[in-house]
């Protein structure tokens, strides 16, 4: 894009390749990338990130590395990879403590970072991860950026845990559906809200054990139904504006809220005296560090788990990809495929 605003800022074009990698960076050459709700964000500039343009959107990516700088030691040319996708200063107290993502000049593939829509991108070696055993590079590119935001959100902040009951607000995008597979993984009770009866149907066919259509019904009366009283232990909301108090409602004495974005609003209201009476916690984060990629690259090669795959694009009509996303109509990852 060489200007913010609508899906018709979107073009497909040739663009100069990067050039030679810096003695700790690589040049990966991707087969494949993955829509993330951010590229939207960043594409109508209403992120406060001040996005160098002419700009190639994308944080998500899989390929395979043709160029490494002099200093590289963790990857060679020809390894087939997957991206982690942020990086910082390397200096400040979050960087040198493995929390680059917390830096205050983090960059990130398709913010400051030119992004994966792209043949070629150069980023630091040290972001490339080997592609966890049997996985194609469609899901490679699928599942960085989602699974390591709901990996640090339910198992780092919200320390989810088998029995324990979930519910997650709006299945269907990347993350939700991420929650779902790695919440039933590790053998907790999930209950999924959607304003789609078909959606609610695939998220059963994913192991969802309940899904409450939250235009015929309201959610929160339902899990206090569902839990005879209770409530759940933990709840997803990245949806916000008026589901906020609802979500905070659902939960049980001492549960905790993970939020990563707010679709519907910024600006809920909210209940203080639900929080400290009920012994509520909330737990905001983005991303993830690396150490918790490292653990999410293990744990999807013990468990098996694959990202789930709505669709897939040729790069070129990467602006249909977009519309998908923009309207909602996905379930699970929507992928570019950039070169064979
Ligand atoms: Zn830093």
């Amino acid at each position: 894009m060489h200007e913010h605003g609508g899906i018709e800022k979107l073009r497909y074009e040739d663009a100069e390749e990067p050039g030679l990698p810096a003695p700790n960076e690589v040049i990966v050459k991707l087969k494949t990338a993955a829509l993330n709700h951010i590229d939207i964000w960043n594409r109508l500039g209403v992120t406060g990130v001040v996005i160098p343009m002419p700009h190639i959107l994308g944080a998500d990516g899989a390929g395979v590395i043709v160029e490494v700088g002099e200093k590289v030691d963790n990857v060679k040319k020809g390894d087939a990879v997957c991206l982690y996708p942020a990086t910082g200063c390397g200096r400040c107290e979050f960087c040198s403590t493995g929390r680059d993502f917390m830096c205050i000049h983090v960059r990130v593939l398709g913010e400051r970072l030119e992004g994966t829509y792209a043949e070629y991108v150069k980023l630091p070696a040290e972001n490339c991860f080997p592609i966890p055993a049997m996985m194609s590079f469609e899901e490679a590119a699928a599942f960085p950026l989602v699974f390591v935001t709901l990996w640090r959100m339910l198992i780092t902040n919200a320390r989810l845990k088998p029995g324990e009951s979930l519910l997650i607000i709006g299945i269907g995008g990347g993350v939700a559906s991420a929650a779902l597979q790695v919440a039933k993984q590790i053998g907790a009770h999930v209950v999924v809200t959607s304003g789609s009866d078909e959606k609610l149907e695939l998220a059963k066919n994913w192991g969802a054990d309940h899904g409450v259509n939250h235009r015929k019904k309201d959610f929160a009366k339902e899990v206090r139904t569902l839990t005879e009283n209770r409530g759940v232990d933990v709840v997803l909301d990245c949806v916000a504006g008026e589901v906020w108090q609802k979500s905070l409602s659902a939960l049980a004495k001492g549960g905790r809220l993970v939020t990563c974005g707010a679709t519907a609003g910024g600006l809920p209201d909210t209940d203080l005296r639900a929080i400290f009476s009920n012994q509520l916690k909330i737990f905001g984060s983005t991303l993830g560090s690396r150490e918790e990629f490292r653990q999410l690259l293990s744990f999807m090669t013990l468990s098996r788990i694959r990202p789930i795959i709505d669709s897939v694009f040729p790069l070129k009509e990467g602006a249909a990809a977009q519309r998908r996303m923009e309207e909602g109509k996905q379930f699970g990852k929507i992928v570019l495929q950039v070169s064979d």
